[in-house]
């Protein structure tokens, strides 16, 4: 079997010679591809059936990212809310820490495509220790989420040190491991890897399946090898529009995740970002998911669908109408659409917390 080094080394990152094999013309993706990288692993693209399927166009350029007038470089304001640089601190007791900014496929829907496989996407041994001092000056950190790029194309010897010089960190009580590896290169979950990640519990790792024909032997494998060593796995979905957004395959996709032992964390809203307006669905669309989802189908299936508020205000989650009607009496609608009442309780003053 080919090492995930071989394979990542044999990606595609010039568009000419694909487009040929698949009858296109090579000029537009050119041009889309000098702005936006393009980088596709032989694995990653020997799971394309044809042109315009869900894992093509996740993964090739669309002359449409040059021309998205409606959304934003950087719509979350991650830059802003950076006190160091590489960091995001947008919550009272988390931050989202970048270590990488490569990925073993630049996924065309990105959020921080502003940067990612960009030379401005600056990460150093010293940018890095510069991080890790700062979530060790920060006691009210105790939840570190690892990202990029992609953490896991870091060096096993790298990633050790990292995890390493967090665990000895009092206050970081858990760690999180955003990658979306185990389902574009899942040959780099290697029994090495894994011996490295696993003496860091309590790690926690959350990868990104947008579509059922991502869940292959390999990627099962991989996610087998983590769940093995005992790293509760979650999912992060996109909704995409002409990838996920029928009801029907978010749901085989979620129903799929936990027979990987992939239990379903967050659907997103898609972002704002610039040179992703095509693939956003409305929010409307997104409820239909979510109403397909409760109660049709178990409820460790059904993840929170969140919206990440333009500006940096964080994840705010949406729910269908449930809930009709607070009061004495609570007005409440089933999966079905069935009307139920609830007999609600007087309520007791709650103390703010600040
Ligand atoms: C998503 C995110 C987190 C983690 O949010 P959870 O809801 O705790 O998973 C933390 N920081 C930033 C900047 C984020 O975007
Ligand atoms: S793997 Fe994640 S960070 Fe990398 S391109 Fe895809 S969505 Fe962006």
């Amino acid at each position: 079997m080919e090492s995930w080094q071989e394979l990542l080394k044999k990606s595609i990152t010039d568009p000419t010679d694909l487009a040929r094999s698949f009858g296109l013309d090579p000029e537009p993706l050119r041009v889309v591809a000098a702005r936006y990288p393009m980088r596709i692993n032989p694995y990653y693209l020997s799971l394309i059936r044809e042109v315009g399927d869900p894992i093509w166009k996740q993964a090739i350029p669309d002359a449409r990212e040059l021309h998205d007038s409606a959304c934003h470089i950087d719509p979350l304001n991650e830059e802003n809310q950076s006190p160091v640089p590489n960091l995001v601190h947008r919550y009272p007791d988390r931050v989202l820490f970048m270590i990488s900014s490569t990925c073993a496929m630049y996924c065309r829907f990105c959020t921080r495509k502003r940067k990612v496989g960009c030379a401005e996407m600056a990460i150093t041994d010293k940018s890095i220790a510069t991080g890790i001092d700062y979530i060790r000056e920060h006691p009210e950190i105790r939840d570190v989420i690892l990202s990029g790029g992609d953490p896991l194309l870091l060096s096993d010897g790298r990633l050790d040190s990292i995890l390493c010089r967090l665990r000895a960190i009092p206050h970081v009580e858990i760690i999180r491991i955003g990658s979306r590896v185990p389902v574009v290169l899942p040959q780099r979950i290697t029994p090495s890897l894994v011996r490295v990640l696993r003496k860091y519990h309590p790690l926690y790792l959350n990868t990104h399946f947008n579509h059922p024909s991502e869940i292959t032997a390999e990627s099962a494998a991989a996610c087998a090898r983590m769940a093995n060593v005992g790293i509760p796995l979650g999912n992060q979905t996109v909704l995409m529009r002409g990838v996920n957004d029928d009801p029907l395959v978010m749901r085989r996709l979620m129903q799929q995740l936990l027979q990987i032992r992939v239990r379903p964390y967050y659907i997103y809203q898609a972002d704002l970002v610039q040179g992703t307006d095509h693939f956003r669905t409305s929010v409307e669309e997104g409820l239909e998911v979510i109403k397909a989802l409760r109660g049709h189908t178990s409820g460790l299936a059904v993840p929170a669908y969140v919206i990440d508020a333009p500006g940096g205000g964080g994840k705010i989650p949406l729910l269908p109408d449930y809930l009709q009607q607070l009061g004495s009496e609570v007005i409440l609608k089933n999966y079905r659409g069935d009307i139920y009442r609830y007999s609600n309780a007087a309520p007791t003053v709650i103390p703010v917390v600040t």
